[in-house]
């Protein structure tokens, strides 16, 4: 059996179609133009590379985009006195601190400064609250793209056993909030969970975000199952250096009902659910109804 492979590039490219739509009517009917900080400090070579396709996507959707890159020796209170005045910006809807930070600077303060209502990455310890709570409030890029695409395979997720391998804050718990609130059955894995194999066969859902390259085999998957991988792991092959996920994709293809691929999986849903979040934040502080995205 050869599963469905997931076409995360496309159905990506049609959720930024349907928020430069949302946003054009926003801008049309409100005057409200969508705006996007994106605060990258140092030269992280990967960060440059997120940040640089961040501004791109936000230009394509009709939203306005204030770069700020600051060298990498700049301070916490320097930080922390801009992310007040975008805070204080009401040009600026959402606030974007490209993780990770340089060693000086404590991303934990950083993120618990930013507006909980222009946290566009769903990391403020209120909107982790909120999205425990079930109330409504800004969820995660990259969880709420996971979901997104499980759900483009499965209608509904109601009743399915879904397992979450990883429990950061980040991708992991998050996810497992959002398949809860989706009435899945959910199971969190990590690095101290037993028999991690034989818990993942148990899976109608598998998601893998641990960082590990290819480390979920083909044997792991239970048939038919749908497989979402975020893993991104740069391995060496040969003296070439390549993108791999978590999940053995060539293993998992011949026994997962549908399964995603890296690159082009999970990676360009996260841009577009930023896109998502930035016209449902502006939305929010403006007091208009809540984008159709
Ligand atoms: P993280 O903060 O390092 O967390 C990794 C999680 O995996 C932890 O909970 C850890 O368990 C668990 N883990 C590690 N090794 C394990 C093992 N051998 N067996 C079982 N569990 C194990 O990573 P993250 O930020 O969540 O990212 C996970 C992956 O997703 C990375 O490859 C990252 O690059 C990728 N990612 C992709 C996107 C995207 O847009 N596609 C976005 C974010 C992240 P403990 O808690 O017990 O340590």
């Amino acid at each position: 059996m050869s599963a469905q492979v997931i076409d995360g590039k496309a159905i990506a490219a049609n959720l930024r179609a349907a928020v430069a739509v949302e946003t054009r009517r926003v801008v049309t009917a409100h005057g409200l133009v969508p705006g996007l900080a994106v605060v990258l400090v140092g030269e992280n070579p990967a960060s440059k590379t997120y940040v640089a396709s961040k501004s791109r996507a936000l230009v394509e959707a009709g939203m306005r985009p204030f770069d700020y890159h600051l060298p990498a020796a700049t301070g916490e209170g320097e930080l922390l006195g801009l992310v007040n005045a975008l805070n204080a910006d009401t040009a600026v809807h959402g606030i974007l601190v490209q993780l990770p930070l340089p060693p000086q600077i404590n991303a934990t303060r950083i993120i618990a400064a930013v507006d909980p209502d222009k946290d566009v990455d769903g990391f403020h310890p209120l909107n982790a609250g909120r999205l425990a709570s079930g109330l409504p409030g800004l969820v995660p890029c990259t969880p709420l793209g996971c979901i997104k695409l499980a759900k483009t395979v499965n209608a509904s997720l109601a009743g399915m056993e879904a397992v979450v391998l990883g429990r950061s804050n980040i991708v992991g718990k998050p996810l497992a909030q959002l398949l809860l609130a989706e009435n899945a059955t959910v199971t969190v894995a990590h690095s101290r969970t037993r028999d991690l194999p034989g818990l993942c066969r148990r899976a109608d859902l598998l998601f893998a975000a641990i960082g590990r390259p290819e480390m979920v085999r083909g044997d792991w998957v239970k048939p038919g199952a749908t497989v979402i991988d975020v893993g991104i792991n740069r391995v060496s092959d040969g003296g070439k250096s390549r993108i791999v996920g978590d999940v053995n994709f060539a293993e998992a293809v011949n026994v997962a009902g549908a399964v995603t691929p890296v690159p082009g999986g999970v990676g360009p849903m996260t841009i577009a659910c930023l896109l998502v979040n930035t016209v449902r934040a502006a939305c929010m502080q403006a007091g208009l109804p809540a984008p159709g995205v």
